[in-house]
């Protein structure tokens, strides 16, 4: 059984989902990061799309989350952040493990659009930061852990890029909280 996290960009959907995993002793498998993980010409490939704010073809995705969720250590449970983002993914994941809870995480595309633009990344532990808004790092735009320089990601700078994700969202992504309702917890982001 699979647990979902469901939300628009910047929701801090990743940041819960990390934290309830911690706690569960379950593993978080975000499929941003997975295909930002990729190297050489499968990269340059991903990029293309997620440059653009597009989402990568489902078969792609789908083959990397499959070799991932097939690893000895999501035997002790899953929760995955980032998939899926259509019906189609959803009927996909089905085949592979059944769906448990669903937490949906709200906001609204004003705050989402103001968080993206404040949003730095660390590159090493991943955490995400926003000098908007909070947490704020505590030295400017530097990893508390690991000292040293955060980044943007270029999706997140590019004004189309997050029209084009939100939009998205809208149309692909939030059919399935209809189609799962009875299994979604709602909460706000
Ligand atoms: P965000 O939700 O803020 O867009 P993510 O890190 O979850 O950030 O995803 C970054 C990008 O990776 C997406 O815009 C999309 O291009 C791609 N991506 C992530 N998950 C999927 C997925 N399940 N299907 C297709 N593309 C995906």
């Amino acid at each position: 059984m699979i647990i979902l996290f469901i939300g628009a960009q910047a929701s801090g959907k990743g940041t819960q989902a990390k934290i309830i995993a911690g706690k569960k002793g379950f593993v978080h498998i975000s499929t941003g990061d997975l295909l930002r993980a990729a190297t050489g010409e499968l990269k340059k490939e991903i990029d293309s799309y997620i440059t653009k704010g597009k989402l990568v073809p489902d078969e792609l995705i789908l083959e990397l989350l499959k070799e991932r969720i097939k690893q000895p250590d999501c035997k002790k449970g899953v929760i995955l952040d980032g998939y899926p983002r259509n019906l189609q993914q959803a009927e996909e994941l089905e085949k592979i493990e059944k769906i448990g809870k669903i937490f949906e995480i709200w906001v609204s595309d004003e705050t989402a659009k103001k968080r993206l633009m404040g949003r730095w990344n660390c590159k090493k532990c991943g955490v995400a930061y926003n000098i908007v808004t909070a947490p704020r790092p505590k030295k400017d735009k530097i990893c508390d852990g690991c000292n040293i320089p955060l980044y943007q990601r270029e999706d997140d700078i590019n004004e189309e890029a997050i029209e084009k994700r939100l939009a998205i969202y809208h149309e692909e992504t939030e059919p399935i909280l209809k189609k799962y309702k009875d299994k979604v917890i709602r909460n706000n982001g």
